[in-house]
């Protein structure tokens, strides 16, 4: 698997989507594959923070969360509705 497949099946795998053997490649990536494993952390990180945003809409979202990374993820999340 490759960094780019990584990031097209990750959320496929925090939703526990992924089948048995793809998800067998994609966690041994993750231990090969320092930069991605701090993706996957950011990108949790930033979902959480998606949902505290979503339930405080004034709430404001911290400066340390690239603003791509969030309007990728509200994308994601309004075409999954
Ligand atoms: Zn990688």
């Amino acid at each position: 698997m490759t960094c780019r497949e990584l990031v097209e099946f990750l959320l496929d795998y925090l939703e526990e989507a992924l089948p048995g053997a793809q998800r067998e490649e994609f966690e041994h990536h993750l231990q090969a594959c320092p930069p991605c494993l701090a993706y996957l952390e950011t990108y949790k990180r930033t979902v959480q923070l998606g949902k505290t945003v979503c339930a405080e809409p004034e709430g404001p979202i911290p400066d340390d969360v690239p603003e791509r990374l969030v309007q990728a993820i509200l994308a994601s999340r309004r075409k999954s509705v």
